[in-house]
């Protein structure tokens, strides 16, 4: 009998089994993948999240595979692009990060079997054992695991909400879709964001001085753009500045990855014998690039709700439920910010940016800067 099941072993699920571990508790880590792998998904990590990767002394490891610290991050507006104001000069040093999905996951497992967690790929979840109401393990191929906790950090389809029913509110219909491809010699200066009327550019500096070049646009358009999706990609690049001549002057690296599924809802991340974290319970459109930043801060306050139950400082339903209320409270600014972004309707005002760096600094664990 395990203290903790965590099904789920990338951003969310890795961190969870991490510091639950370190704090002496006996944790199973599964995931049907193995790992170094890919997963659809850019990987811009918002000053936050760079925040708690050290904080868990593990910036480093991840700064080691070559991801390039990103210190500037430059949103344009409009088509000419106009700048948005830059932050006050007295604003602390801006510490971001790309670092590509097949190293940062990699990292992070391996700093959750180094805490002593045990790690099983290759598994994958088939369904939840239950005495009565309670979740009391996992079930997948012949094996059957039990544990006092159950864990999803098993992204948006998560099994674990799909069994246990969790309720799902805040729920807004995918509102955009997104394509990204690697390039290489397409020089940025920092992170770039660009918002068009229509659609929206994100271009990250990543990995092996290659750079993540990513376009959105509304979800309406969505069968207009699939029909040519390079010819459309590079349509939507040429109205932003030079960063179309940029990219067209460099080399695909990779091909065309991308989606037109990307709901927006919370989960209620809690119940009987099981808890939700990352995009199991809470997801949102992925052009504020937050799902990972988003998964370190709520993982945190998790882990302190699980650890304050099990050595007894507080019942279980109340320090779930003050996870779910901190958790809710620190994600809904920014929700509105992303989905109002996302809807693509009108230019955002420069003041709405002042309005997210606010949000963001909220993110910042005690005591650091954004
Ligand atoms: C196109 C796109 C671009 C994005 N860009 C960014 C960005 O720039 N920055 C950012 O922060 N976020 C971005 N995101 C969002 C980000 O990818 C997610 O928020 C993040 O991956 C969530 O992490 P997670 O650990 O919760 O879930 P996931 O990364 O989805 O991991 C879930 C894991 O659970 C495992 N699993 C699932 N079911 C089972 C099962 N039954 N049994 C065992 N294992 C199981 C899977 O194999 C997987 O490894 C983007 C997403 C998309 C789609």
């Amino acid at each position: 009998m395990y203290d903790a099941i965590v099904v789920g072993a990338r951003c969310a699920g890795s961190p969870t089994a991490m510091l639950l571990a370190r704090k002496g508790y006996n944790v199973l880590l599964v995931d049907k993948s193995s790992f170094p792998s890919d997963i659809m998904s850019t990987h811009y990590i918002h000053p936050p999240g760079v925040a708690r990767l050290e904080r868990w002394g593990l910036l480093d490891s991840v700064l080691e595979t070559n991801a390039p610290l990103i210190t500037k991050i430059t949103s344009f507006m409009g088509e000419p692009p106009v700048a948005a104001p830059p932050p006050p000069p007295d604003a602390p040093p801006m510490k971001a990060l790309c670092p590509r999905r097949t190293v940062l996951d990699k990292v992070l497992v391996d700093a959750a079997v180094e805490a002593g967690a045990e790690l099983r790929e290759g598994f994958s979840v088939k369904e939840l054992t239950r005495d009565g109401e309670r979740v009391t393990g996992i079930r997948g191929g012949d094996a059957t695991e039990e544990a006092k906790i159950v864990i999803g950090a098993d992204g948006m389809r998560s099994i674990v909400a799909k069994e246990v029913e969790a309720p799902e509110y805040n729920t807004i219909p995918t509102l955009s879709y997104g394509y990204y491809a690697y390039w290489s010699n397409v020089p940025l200066e920092g992170a770039e964001l660009y918002m068009l009327s229509g659609n929206g550019i994100l271009a990250f500096p990543t990995n092996d001085e290659m750079s993540c070049v990513a376009v959105g646009g509304r979800i309406d358009d969505f069968h207009e753009f699939r029909k040519d999706i390079e010819g459309n990609y590079m349509k939507i690049l040429e109205r932003a500045g030079d960063l179309g001549e940029r990219v067209k002057a460099g080399k695909r690296e990779t091909k065309f990855v991308g989606t037109a599924d990307q709901p927006n809802f919370f989960r209620k991340p809690y119940g009987p014998g099981w808890a939700l974290v990352g995009d199991a319970g809470y997801h949102r459109d992925f052009g504020t690039g937050l799902g990972i930043t988003d998964a370190f801060r709520d993982l945190e306050l998790l882990v302190e709700a699980i650890d304050l139950a099990f050595s007894g400082k507080r019942p279980i339903d109340e320090a779930m439920a003050d996870y779910e209320a901190k958790r809710n409270e620190i994600a809904m600014p920014l929700y509105e910010f992303t989905t109002s972004l996302a809807r693509m309707e009108e230019m955002p005002q420069p003041d709405l940016f002042v309005s997210f760096g606010e949000a963001l600094q909220a993110m910042m664990p005690e005591g650091a800067g954004v």
